[in-house]
């Protein structure tokens, strides 16, 4: 394949892997989809290569076109994450500039950027991002700019960057007393609970809690 038929596969097979995450894979409107998204002889390319099939209606994947849907989709969420939260790009620019970015990692790269941003389980849309080799591991070969409000050490200053994986009324609470993204914060105690200190106020966490608070510490950058 040339390169750009094969960026058109990776784009429509993660297209798949979107609208199967929501049901809505239905065979119709997905064909519509990936006629506007990408090309109209895609769908033709994708059930020629076997990375497709067609099962009561629906589109489905194959396992070749299921390995290919994972990676990029992988890849995607991650360029999400790393270009919110390490390069604060704006959120109507980060869907498109990662779509750009995916078709361009390799595995090599797509490993660092995991391990640099903490093994993230969200990508910014609260979309889950396919876990791979490095989070199984939970590699730290390169140092983590990113990582949970449980991991930090006592006396250190970070900024809250997200909250992923709590109910929505912890999320609340943890909002009204200023966890909230962009909030500098310190940590004073980190037994037998997390205080920290965002602003004036000094919050008490279990641990639970904190190991779903990701920040970015002050002092590795
Ligand atoms: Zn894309
Ligand atoms: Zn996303
Ligand atoms: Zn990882």
């Amino acid at each position: 394949m040339v390169e750009q038929e094969i960026q058109d596969v990776e784009e429509a097979l993660g297209i798949i892997y979107n609208l199967r995450e929501k049901g809505n894979n239905a065979l119709e409107s997905a064909r519509d989809i990936l006629q506007h998204g990408v090309s109209d002889k895609i769908l033709k390319t994708l059930l020629e290569k076997n990375y497709v099939r067609i099962e009561k209606e629906h589109l489905e994947l194959t396992p070749a076109g299921e390995e290919i849907a994972v990676s990029i989709t992988r890849r995607h969420r991650l360029a999400e994450r790393l270009l919110a939260d390490i390069l604060s790009v704006g959120s109507e620019k980060i869907d498109s500039s990662a779509c750009l970015m995916e078709h361009f990692l390799s595995p090599e790269v797509t490993e660092a950027i995991c391990t640099l941003l903490g093994h993230p389980r969200l990508c910014p849309h609260g979309a889950k991002i396919p876990p791979g080799p490095c989070c199984k591991k939970k590699t730290t070969t390169v140092p983590s700019l990113v990582n949970t409000l449980a991991e930090m050490s006592v006396g250190q200053k970070a900024r809250v960057l997200y909250l992923a994986g709590l109910q929505h009324s912890d999320i609340h609470k943890l909002l009204s007393l200023g966890i909230i993204p962009g909030q500098e914060i310190v940590l004073h105690q980190n037994s037998p609970a997390f205080i920290v200190k965002a602003g004036e106020t000094n919050i008490a966490l279990d641990k639970e809690i904190a190991s779903k608070i990701y920040v970015r510490p002050a002092d590795t950058h």
